[in-house]
């Protein structure tokens, strides 16, 4: 088992396979696109697996695959199949806007994949379509449907709130009533967005800001009452028995009667940073102590030049200098795009 210099374990491993994407979400990338890296930037899967193999021996036991979009990245499939076979590894879980699942579902379950989460911020096709700058609503929800029939367990749907869209929470409330769906509202967080000196950052991304931040009690709220009025019965508080098997740190609440449940995450209003259980290694190889915290290491060159205890030593360092909170402030040099969410 690793714990940090503050005592929190750390088992936790989230891995961008890529900074690709086939979306373009206003929030994620800037306006021009992201410069996409050269390809020799890129970690190569044998590389990611080194460091993975390397981590497991330090204590990760969880991995969560993320982008860009995953399921972009060509023989994602295989790689999963080895990360699984890792000994050491409880579970490999991945983070996907769901649009490829309808044809890749099966043989990802079947490789062994388990958990999944899907990021889908709206109901609305039209909005839909504005957020992603040209996806399909109906691409998304064929792949929570291909989710659903390819057996992962749990299925959980990432919202990110935000006040300009005006999303129908109460629609995704529904969908937990149709089946065991995990509809978890996330508050947005103001990362990326260079300052015009180039020197820091504004945070503001797609023309939305901190302002753009709902805190969750908010949402809470709008659930409880919304919910009471639609005949949804009292929103309930569900134990940590009741709730998804989950890694991270969302609480959860169910409707009477709902085959899923409601989550709320909150990195800003309440942050979680005592219970904080991970690190992250990017699509180029630096591994971040923190998603708010930009000072990153180079793994790209340990993994190249190094032996497999230098792989371990690097993680133990990251261990040893992982912050004890964010600082709350606004602004991370890179967009989530290319940190992984
Ligand atoms: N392409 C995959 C997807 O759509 O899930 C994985 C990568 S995406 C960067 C991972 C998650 O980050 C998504 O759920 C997305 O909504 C979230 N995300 C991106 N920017 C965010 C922000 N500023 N605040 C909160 N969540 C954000």
């Amino acid at each position: 088992m690793a714990t940090d210099s503050f005592g929190r374990r750390i088992d936790y491993l989230r891995i961008s396979v890529t900074d690709r994407c086939n979306l373009r979400c206003v929030y994620c990338m800037p306006p021009a696109g992201v410069a996409w890296k050269e390809p020799d930037e890129i970690l190569t899967f044998e590389e990611i697996e080194r460091f993975a193999a390397a981590a497991v021996k330090e204590g990760i036991s969880k991995i969560r695959l993320t982008g860009g979009e995953p399921l972009v990245r060509k023989g994602i499939v295989d790689h999963i199949r080895r990360l699984r076979e890792l000994t050491g590894i409880e579970a490999i879980a991945l983070t996907t806007n769901a649009t490829l699942l309808p044809k890749m579902a099966a043989d990802l379950a079947a490789a062994g994949l388990t958990r999944v989460n899907i990021s889908l911020d709206t109901l609305d096709p039209a909005v839909y379509s504005e957020v992603t700058r040209g996806g399909k609503l109906t691409d998304a929800l064929a792949g929570l449907d291909a989710a659903f029939d390819a057996g992962f367990d749990p299925v959980k749907l990432n919202v990110v709130v935000v006040r300009q869209l005006e999303q129908d929470l109460l629609g995704f409330a529904r969908m937990t009533f149709d089946r065991p769906v995990h509809v978890r509202f996330i508050e947005y967080m103001p990362v990326g967005g260079e300052s015009e000196d180039g020197t820091g950052c504004t945070g503001e991304s797609g023309g939305w800001t901190v302002e753009d931040t709902v805190p969750t009690d908010e949402i809470l709220q709008r659930l409880i009452v919304e919910g009471a009025a639609a005949g949804l019965g009292t929103l309930e508080g569900v134990s940590a028995n009741g709730a998804p098997g989950g890694w991270g740190p969302a609480r959860y609440y169910r409707f009477p009667g709902a085959a899923g449940t409601i989550g709320v995450i909150s990195p800003l209003s309440h942050h979680f940073c005592a219970e904080c259980n991970r690190l992250r290694l990017t699509a180029d190889g630096r591994l971040r102590t923190c998603l708010f915290c930009d000072d990153e290491l180079d793994a790209t060159t340990v993994l190249r030049e190094g032996s497999d205890e230098d792989v371990r030593a690097l993680i133990r360092h990251a261990l040893a200098i992982k912050p004890e909170s964010h600082d709350m402030r606004i602004g991370t040099l890179r967009r989530m795009s290319q940190i992984g969410g």
